[in-house]
């Protein structure tokens, strides 16, 4: 695929995302998390491939994305994440047979009233609040919800859904521990009412962090992409084996000499301490590469670390390739992921996303929205 305005692109490597989804456990106890574009590796080709290594269904962000799932010929179960945000989309959910999360009494209103007249039932999944503070009724509300539910025989409860704010840090596990706690008392009586509610709390973190949060159902969404949301911390071990899905390429445009005292590119925040040979490579904030990386980060090229110097630029950044006498016009610098030389380390997400102070999901999500994205099938 090319672009008009970038010639760098995101290379989905999609074997590595059949492996990782394999490593998260049974195929049917693991609700993979593809929304927001599959934190943009692209719904479809994702979903293919997970559906090709098992998945049995699968948590989408919009009902927009749902409905896509459905125009690909996907039958199975699609839960919508954010539920159903308007009447009209109510109805499409009823008729796309997608399942939308309810999280309190207006959208069981809305659920009945958008069915109406379509003569269907209509799955939803209940959103749990048990310590999100987000979404999601309270254990108060659960008499209310059990009683308004037996009102709305059109609705048919499928599963019960919490989310952990903090399961990716140890050292909030008691915090983990008390919600696992507080999930299965919230579900007790719903599952005396429904007695195949299959109950869902872990994200990625609890899904490999804390075997007793995976209850019947797992919603991993980093750990496919590659993720270890104990990376560099004590749990580490837990998330061991996990493989990058995206990497990030572009051209050399140009291999050029700055002599000693020389300074190099918006703002003179790098000057030469010496001769040295840097090459301009055509990516930059405008495809998501942070301007924040600008004299932080590294390359790779020829399969070696070449450091990011200079302020990143909007289509262009800089590396100095001075070690590196071989690198010219049109090779393939690699920004992130790539082959490195034995001995040399990988330019990881985790490590861009520490370097730039943001999250490794936010980088993945912006870099393959922007970037072409090439399928290695
Ligand atoms: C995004 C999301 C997940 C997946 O979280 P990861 O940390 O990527 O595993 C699970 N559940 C809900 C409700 C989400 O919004």
């Amino acid at each position: 695929m090319t672009c008009i305005f970038t010639p760098s692109a995101c290379h989905i490597d999609l074997p590595a995302l059949q492996r990782n989804f394999a490593r998260l456990g049974a195929p049917e106890t693991i609700l993979p998390v593809i929304k927001s574009d599959a934190y943009g590796h692209g719904l479809l080709p994702v979903a293919r491939a997970l559906d090709r290594a098992g998945a049995r269904q699968f948590a989408v962000g919009t009902i927009s994305e749902g409905i896509s799932l459905r125009d690909d010929g996907y039958r199975q179960r699609v839960v919508t994440l954010m539920g159903a945000l308007c009447p009209n989309e109510w109805t499409q959910a009823a008729d796309a047979r997608l399942t939308p999360v309810v999280t309190c009494f207006d959208d069981l209103k809305n659920a009945a009233d958008g069915l109406s007249g379509r003569g269907e039932t209509l799955e939803v999944a209940l959103k749990l609040d048990t310590g999100m503070g987000r979404l999601g009724f309270d254990e108060a509300d659960i008499p209310a919800l059990i009683e308004s539910l037996a009102h709305l025989p059109r609705l048919v409860p499928v599963m019960a859904l919490s989310h952990m704010p903090s399961a990716d840090m140890p050292e909030d596990e008691n915090f983990s521990r008390e919600q696992i706690e507080r999930f299965r008392r919230l579900c007790e009586p719903l599952r005396q009412r429904w007695p195949d509610l299959a109950r869902s709390l872990a994200n990625t973190a609890g899904t490999l962090g804390l075997p007793r949060a995976r209850f019947e159902l797992c919603r991993p969404g980093l750990a496919l992409y590659g993720g270890n949301p104990f990376a560099g911390g004590p749990w580490e071990e837990r998330g061991a084996g996990l493989e990058w899905v995206m990497s990030l390429s572009a051209p050399v445009m140009q291999v050029r000499q700055l002599r000693a005292g020389q300074s190099l590119s918006y703002g003179r925040t790098f000057t030469a301490p010496r001769d040295m040979t840097i090459a301009v490579i055509a990516c930059g904030y405008a495809t998501a590469y942070p301007r924040a990386l600008s004299n932080r980060a590294s390359v790779l090229l020829h399969g070696r670390r070449a450091p990011v110097v200079g302020r990143v630029c909007m289509s262009m950044m800089m590396a100095d390739v001075s070690h590196l006498p071989a690198v010219s016009r049109g090779d393939t610098a690699w920004l992130m992921g790539g082959e490195a030389a034995p001995g040399e380390r990988p330019v990881t997400v985790c490590e861009l996303a520490r370097l730039a102070d943001v999250l490794p999901y936010e980088l993945l999500c912006l870099m393959g929205e922007v970037n072409p994205r090439q399928y290695i099938i």
